[in-house]
């Protein structure tokens, strides 16, 4: 599990360098999987359900001192070990472990355990009779933060780093002599002047001064690791008022250069906190801080988040981002997925804090969320996909369209069957009897089965266990004999129980309906409502199902030519150098190819990715020449810069760049790569004033006579 943290974290590092606004939750979707289990929690409250085995955990204290400066670091750890546990302490080796002692004897350094590899010492401690206390000093050089920052793309294992923009010393990296288990920590931090640490936890004591700062956290919940931030912080503060008395310390810890956010952010990071306290339960932690990071992350840590200042600015992050972070407290380090048989975190919190925004700002807003899941799904190759019980964290494109995008589509099609009440009280229920432990896909099935007072196998067993998803386009749709059923039989046996949403059309009149799948069976037989047969029927036009998409519901985007990586650069007018070198620095900055090849006029219907840059007036031409590059409606004439998706009639991608001058070009280059998710988008004045996927009709099927 540490392994797979690690490498997800890299991942999240990665993908959040590569491009800065993805589209749902970019730099937030991972976690660092810092999970915690309640023993007792803010308040006052206590969370109904105790880890039975809270009492058996190790507790570590650890009192450290670094320089950001010389990067410098000093600690000294002092494990407590139960009787009877075992345990693997695992040290980075850029540090020399310099004294180690059992209850209170000095043992020889040879038994601070042989190098693994080439990263990690390990001392292993044999389970034992009766309670003993392990004390280990260390010292070593943290990594430099800065040289990181310059090597962005290419951060192999993530270790701990310093500088005196910032330090990050990440759970699961070594930076003390750490365990894969569970465990209670508190930590003293003593850092020189005018910085401050974080850690996330109860803050028990603090202070700053001219000579230097001290700061004790601990542990309110067992967690699976410490993981350290230090900058020079200013820190605001807000207190919370939650029902019952109870109260939130919000916390920012903010460098200079964002300090201006501080206050927009503990407003905002409010509602989410009010929110899912009354939706789910008592919010477990005591504090939610905001840490700001000179490192483009975007992570939810029991109790708080850290956000890289370069998108610390980005009202996407202020909204969606820390809805979703606020809510891991409870779907992620408040209930732990267990780790052996898959994480629905993430698929939970996307649902109930992304899909739950966009609802609130139109059904259209949502339905388009959902067709995006679908969509990113149906971007990944066939048979590449792992079932939803492999997904522990994003680290691929696959696993996030499984992780994420699958997962919330198997909540929404959970609250589909059996109402939103029946829904939320199980989540309820599952909160009060898990909150503090780990719960698996079965946990999350049975909560939602007591509920609904029926087996929902049928529909969670293939969406866990399985892989691929169902066209839900019928091979053929007849009226029956009688006059008053339909016939529908599909390609191939039908992969989950639900029913699904089906529009009946009689002539211009639409009637919602459903239609209901059963598990294994190719055929349905359908009573339409009021006994009339429909002249055609529409399924699933809201996107409310697991499904392949049908034809007509995959608008071009973008982003298909972007990611192509044969994708050729078409410049469609004249100019001068200053023209022709700015056509091939947008081409860089969009196109994931490298170098990519030129192509003529008169491969304008290549079957071959493109992406066609002119002038308006020449794009025009080409348009009339080939009328599939149509400039969408929704783009208005008036733009200086528009960009917009098309296809070949082989099918092969087109971006389409029609600009005003050279000027409107070059200015394009820093905005262009963020809108790869869109179908169309138009700039005014160096602001994009329009941008959207374009209308996404799932097909009407005629009912045959
Ligand atoms: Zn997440």
């Amino acid at each position: 599990m540490k392994r797979a943290r690690r490498r997800a974290l890299q991942v999240a590092l990665g993908t959040a360098m590569a491009g800065l606004v993805p589209r749902h939750t970019p730099l937030f979707a991972l976690r660092e999987a810092e999970a915690a289990r309640p023993g007792r929690s803010a308040g006052g409250t206590t969370p109904d359900a105790r880890s039975p085995s809270t009492a058996a955990l190790p507790q570590v204290v650890l009192d450290v001192q670094f320089d950001p400066a010389t990067r410098l670091l000093r600690g000294e750890a002092t494990w407590t070990i139960p009787s009877g546990v075992a345990l693997e302490l695992a040290l980075d080796r850029r540090f020399t472990l310099e004294a180690l002692s059992v209850d209170g004897r000095p043992r020889p350094l040879a038994e601070g355990g042989a190098p693994v590899g080439t990263t990690r010492r390990v001392i292993a401690i044999a389970a034992a009779p009766g309670t003993r206390t392990w004390l280990l000093r260390w010292r070593g050089p943290l990594a430099d933060l800065d040289r990181s920052l310059d090597h962005r793309g290419v951060i192999g294992a993530l270790p701990p780093m310093a500088s005196p923009r910032g330090s990050y010393l990440p759970a699961g990296s070594g930076w003390y002599p750490e365990t894969t288990l569970p465990v209670h920590y508190r930590v003293r931090v003593e850092l020189p002047s005018g910085q401050r640490a974080v850690v996330p936890g109860r803050l028990v004591s603090e202070s700053a001064d001219g000579t230097g700062s001290h700061a004790v956290y601990e542990s309110i919940l067992p967690t699976e690791g410490v993981t350290l931030m230090a900058g020079p912080y200013r820190v605001d503060e807000r207190p919370l008022p939650l029902p019952g008395g109870r109260s939130v310390r919000l916390r920012t810890y903010f460098v200079e250069g964002v300090h201006p956010l501080a206050q927009d952010y503990l407003a905002a990071a409010a509602a989410p906190i009010e929110r899912y306290d009354r939706e789910i339960g008592p919010y477990p932690f005591d504090g939610f801080s905001i840490v700001s990071s000179p490192l483009p992350t975007g992570f939810g840590l029991p109790g708080a988040t850290y956000i890289g200042e370069a998108v610390l600015g980005l009202p996407f992050m202020r909204g969606q981002s820390l809805a979703h972070e606020v809510l891991h407290n409870w779907w992620g380090n408040g209930v732990r997925p267990d780790w052996r048989s898959g994480n629905w975190s993430e698929g939970l919190t996307t649902l109930m804090a992304d899909h739950a925004l966009r609802a609130a700002q139109s059904p259209d807003a949502a339905r388009q969320m959902r067709w995006s899941w679908l969509r990113d799904f149906a971007a990944i190759a066939p048979g590449s996909d792992a079932p939803l019980q492999a997904f522990t964290s994003r680290t691929h494109g696959a696993a996030s369209a499984v992780g994420y995008g699958k997962s919330a589509m198997l909540f929404h099609m959970v609250r589909g069957e059996i109402g939103d009440t029946a829904f939320h009280e199980a989540l309820r229920d599952l909160w009060r009897s898990h909150a503090g432990r780990s719960a698996a896909w079965k946990d999350l099935q049975a909560a939602f089965e007591r509920r609904a007072g029926r087996s929902l196998a049928a529909l969670f067993e293939p969406m866990v266990s399985g892989t691929g998803a169902p066209l839900l386009l019928p091979q053929s749709v007849r009226a029956e004999p009688d006059g008053a059923t339909v016939r529908l039989t599909f390609a191939e046996p039908l992969l989950y129980a639900f029913r699904l949403p089906v529009v009946a059309w009689t002539g211009d009149r639409a009637e919602p309906t459903t239609l209901e799948l059963r598990r294994g069976e190719r055929s349905v037989t359908w009573r339409p409502p009021g006994g009339r047969i429909p002249d055609a029927l529409q399924f699933d036009p809201g996107f409310a199902a697991w499904r392949r998409l049908a034809p007509g519901e995959s608008p071009p985007l973008l982003r298909d030519a972007m990611l192509a990586p044969d994708a050729r650069l078409l410049v469609a007018s004249d100019g001068d150098e200053g023209w022709r070198s700015a056509a091939a620095e947008l081409a860089a900055r969009m196109l994931e190819a490298a170098k990519p090849a030129t192509a003529r006029l008169t491969e304008l219907d290549a079957a071959v990715p493109l992406l066609i840059i002119g002038r308006h007036e020449d794009i025009d031409r080409l348009v009339r020449r080939d009328p599939r590059l149509i400039r969408p409606t929704p783009l208005p004439r008036q733009a200086d810069a528009a960009l917009w998706a098309a296809r070949s009639s082989a099918g092969a991608p087109r971006i389409v760049a029609s600009v005003e001058d050279t000027v409107a070009l070059i200015d394009l280059h820093r905005r262009a790569p963020h809108y790869g998710a869109q179908g169309h988008v138009g700039f005014r004045s160096g602001r994009a004033i329009v941008s959207g996927v374009g209308s996404i009709e799932s097909p009407r099927v005629p009912v045959a006579p």
